[in-house]
């Protein structure tokens, strides 16, 4: 009776009438109210939330206000309204009344955007794949094998000591801008002089792919304490959707175009897509997924747009939870691969037929998804596959998947360093299933959990793996 995947608060009224009605099918006496799942989903207590703006607070239910709601639908189900006391009789009309409120809020519902998303109809890019990658290959002139990676170097304890010292006040905009462009310039020197062909700006001012991006855009809120359970000793701290969503300004503009303006190599612009803002957030439970997700996917069609202006000619659009946004029932599937795939391509459809899109999947099973793959369109995708060998590639000589690949070569979940040899011997096992003038050579995740000492030599290794492979070819 309690959503125990969200963090809305219940509408008590609601929920108790809805047990009446089951009980008119079934005995209440075998009746057992109870949250949805266990409440490992959501964070602790909003008791500890001091920062959070008082209206929208009041709008949440963590996994402590859950309890107290079961506890109080039972009462009101089982022993009737007029058996509550004084404090419980408080809390129902204060979830009546934050039900209405959060109905009603200005602060949700923004018709600017409504009409904007409404009316975006435009999903495909200009020109098909093959006009496209032949316009790319001329202008932008990397050669085959061409070596990048995934977007993001080590967040050193100096970097992550400036971006919370900028947070809490303690240093300027000035100070806190300038020590990330000198990290920025530190590796975009790195890059060059290990050999990197198409280079990445390190994402230095990113705390996480997706609470960066949620914090630039209208319609999201931000917790202190909400962390939840990621898997194993990892936990996340993830937003929430809240209202229509919408870009007041550029995200990642300045940075990148900051980074462009010191390098003649290409700067891969670097995005985080809307599927996977979307599946590591907490979403609003009053509008279909699909539609918020295609509100997020509007707002990044203006970014890539900007990009371009700026002259940045590859965009990356991550989506690294694709795959773990799939329905678990069969029967849903093809609804979510509808939309998924749809908002993937409006957050692109601005990009001209120069502008090269790149996008980036992690921990994948493709072999069932590889056609949704295909149909997202984009012109380059890096996947994560060092692990599995190129087991995980065949599918895409199978289904004689086109787009170009850059199949992981190292893993970087290890610290240990992949010698030369070894990459040679990966990226010769690669040319057995795709042609190199299909194939991309990268790390098969981005580098941010990573340390300098283990990131330097290995990506020295993978640049000389591939001269060497070049040289053979
Ligand atoms: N661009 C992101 C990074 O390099 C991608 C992260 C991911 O795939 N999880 O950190
Ligand atoms: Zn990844």
């Amino acid at each position: 009776m309690v959503d125990a995947r969200n963090i809305w608060k219940n509408d008590i009224r609601k929920t108790a009438m809805l047990l009446e009605t089951l009980s008119n099918a079934i005995e209440k006496e075998n009746i057992i109210v109870s949250t949805s799942c266990s409440l490992l989903h959501t964070p602790f207590t909003l008791k500890y939330e001091e920062k959070m703006d008082k209206e929208i607070k009041n709008w949440l239910a963590y996994a402590v206000e859950k309890l107290d709601e079961v506890s109080l639908v039972s009462k009101i189900f089982f022993d009737g309204v007029d058996t509550l006391n004084e404090k419980e009789t408080l809390r129902y009309q204060n979830n009546i009344e934050a039900n209405t409120s959060r109905k009603n809020s200005t602060r949700i519902h923004n018709h600017e955007v409504q009409t904007k998303v409404a009316n975006f109809t435009k999903t495909e890019r200009e020109g098909s794949y093959e006009e496209r990658i032949k316009i790319q290959k001329a202008l932008l002139g990397y050669k085959d094998l061409a070596t990048t990676t995934i977007g993001s170097f080590p967040q050193t304890p100096e970097v992550r000591k400036a971006r919370s010292d900028f947070k809490k006040g303690l240093i300027s905009k000035d100070v806190y801008e300038r020590e990330m462009k000198n990290y920025i310039d530190e590796c975009i020197t790195f890059q060059e002089e290990c050999g990197l062909e198409i280079l990445v700006h390190g994402e230095p001012e990113r705390n996480d792919m997706v609470e960066y991006f949620g914090e630039q855009l209208e319609g999201y809120g931000f917790s202190q304490n909400g962390w939840v359970q990621s898997y194993g000793s990892r936990c996340v701290k993830p937003p929430f959707i809240y209202g229509d969503i919408s870009r007041p300004k550029p995200m990642t503009l300045a940075w990148t175009s900051y980074a462009q303006s010191k390098t003649k190599h290409i700067m891969k612009g670097m995005l985080t897509g809307p599927v996977t803002i979307l599946n590591w957030s907490f979403v609003r439970d009053d509008m279909a997924r699909g539609d918020v997700s295609k509100q997020i996917a509007v707002a990044l069609s203006d970014e890539v747009d900007d990009l371009q202006k700026a002259g940045i000619r590859m965009v990356q659009v991550d989506e690294a939870a694709f795959k773990e946004g799939y329905p678990l029932r069969r029967e849903n599937i093809s609804e979510y691969e509808k939309w998924a795939v749809r908002d993937f391509k409006i957050s692109v459809s601005t990009a001209h037929k120069e502008t090269q899109i790149h996008t980036h999947m992690c921990y994948s099973e493709f072999n069932d998804i590889i056609a949704t793959i295909e149909a997202m369109d984009a012109d380059v995708i890096s996947i994560e596959t060092a692990r599995s060998g190129n087991e995980l590639l065949k599918i895409f000589k199978e289904v004689g998947y086109k787009q170009e690949v850059g199949p992981g070569v190292y893993d970087i979940h290890s610290p240990r360093v992949p010698s030369v040899e070894e990459m040679v011997k990966q990226i010769k096992l690669l040319l057995e299933v795709l042609p190199k003038e299909q194939l991309w050579i990268n790390p098969d995740c981005g580098l941010k959990t990573r340390k300098w000492e283990e990131v330097k030599p290995s990506l020295v290794n993978m640049v000389k793996a591939v001269e060497i492979v070049r040289e053979g070819l």
